[in-house]
Formats: structure tokens, sequence, C-alpha cells
């Protein structure tokens, strides 16, 4: 059986301004993201970052990847509108495409979504979050239990600018109060795309083994995208066409 090719793409900037994040996160988001996914054996893993050649997202890197993470926050702009096109001209191919907390600001989520999915309301004041399993049979529910405790975490809350999701898989409630749905699928060609919000880089999130169990599960369910088809012009009809009185 081929490996599912995995690709964390992280802007990697946090990490240099920030100690809290280092101390967290010693390798950066996309080393510590890479570390977990590497103990399946059927994934083959590579981080990249936006310091990268081609920002981390070359022809060759993306032509070989299955599934893409995808981490952004303070980078959002910068990363180069070709590169955009080229993500979501893989996902339409079936490339899939998990996008991490802050990575709902990123031009390639607006883009395959078709909204700016911003919007959200937002506050950094350690509230205790509860990532609610809403469809407990979802594959990337697997092996969880009802929810899904942090013991900090950004409050994202509703409503959000996203369009109405495929799937909901999650609803976060936080702290102060405030609901979210936080673990969403959408299909956009032959891409299959999940979103999924904890992960502020200053909380120990991605060091959670139920969040690392949610990314892990959503490799799989997101690279079980389908292949593209090629369109037939013109095919002959399957069935005998009975001729027309005029
Ligand atoms: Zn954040």
């Amino acid at each position: 059986m081929s490996k599912i090719r995995v690709t964390v793409w992280h802007e990697n900037m946090h990490e240099k301004t920030d100690p809290r994040v280092l101390a967290l996160y010693p390798n950066g988001i996309h080393g510590t993201i890479k570390g977990f996914l590497d103990e399946n054996e059927d994934m083959e893993v590579r981080a990249c970052t936006l310091d990268d050649p081609d920002q981390g997202l070359s022809d060759e890197i993306l032509d070989n990847t299955d599934v893409l993470i995808w981490w952004g926050h303070m980078g959002h702009a910068l990363v180069n509108d070709d590169r955009v096109q080229k993500v979501y001209d893989r996902v339409q191919d079936g490339m899939g495409l998990i996008a991490l907390h802050s990575a709902h600001g990123s031009k390639i989520f607006a883009k395959l979504l078709g909204t700016r999915a911003w919007g959200i309301t937002w506050r950094e004041s350690d509230d205790r979050s509860l990532v609610w399993v809403v469809e407990p049979n979802h594959p990337i529910a697997a092996g969880l239990g009802r929810y899904i405790e942090l013991e900090k975490e950004e409050m994202y809350g509703e409503p959000l600018q996203f369009p109405r999701p495929d799937e909901i898989v999650f609803i976060s409630w936080f702290e102060g109060g405030e609901v979210m749905r936080s673990g969403l699928t959408y299909f956009r060609g032959n891409g299959r795309i999940f979103y999924f919000q904890p992960g502020h880089e200053t909380y120990p999130s991605y060091n959670n083994p139920d969040v690392r169990k949610v990314i892990t599960n959503a490799v799989r369910w997101a690279n079980a995208g389908t292949k593209p088809q090629q369109p037939l012009n013109c095919p002959p009809p399957v069935a005998p066409i009975a001729p027309k009185n005029k």
C-alpha cells in the first residue's frame, strides 16, 4: 500500500519573535505536527515553511502531496498568489487540505470556500474550551470521547463568515460563554477540506493527545478525495435513443 504523502506547511513566524511559542513547540508548530504524524506507518510526512524556496510550496512539493496541512496567521498576505493558485488547482484535482486555527484567514481557504472566511470574534483570555463531538460516527472523530477538553484556548466565536459547511464534526464551547462550529468539512472539486479551530500558538493544543488524534484522522479522511475524471466530450449514448417525431 502506498503511503499518504503529507506536507505540513507553516509560516513559522511567531516562533521567531515569541519565546512562549518556542517553549511549547521547540521545533516549531510544523515540527511538532510532523513529529506525531511520523508515528503512523501509513504516512510519509515532510514539513515546509514560508522561508523555503518557492515559499515551501513548489510545484514539485505540491505535485507530490496527497494531504496538505496549513498553519498561518501573521504571514497570510505574504503567500504569493501563484502558489495559492497552485494549491487551489491541486485541491480541485483531489489533494486534501487541513486548515488549522487561524488558517481560516489564509488566501487559499478564502479562495476555496468562496467567501472571505474572516469575521470571527476572538479573544485571548485563557478560556477553558470543550470541543464537543457532534458527529461521533464521522471518521475524523474516531477514537474520541464525547468531547475534548482544552485547559486554555483562544476563543473564536460565531457567527462565522464561512459558507455553510458540508459537515459539522465539532462544536466548541468557551469558558466566556461563546460557541463555534469548530470542526468543519467542505468538498471542493475532487478535494476534501477540513477546518479545525484549536491551535493558538501560545497554547499547548498540539501537544494534546485528542487534538493529535483528530489531525491524524483528518489526514486519512482528506486523503480519500476522488481522483480527477476526464470529461468525455459528446460520448455515444449508453442506451438507444428512440427517433422522435417532429
Ligand atoms: Zn490564534
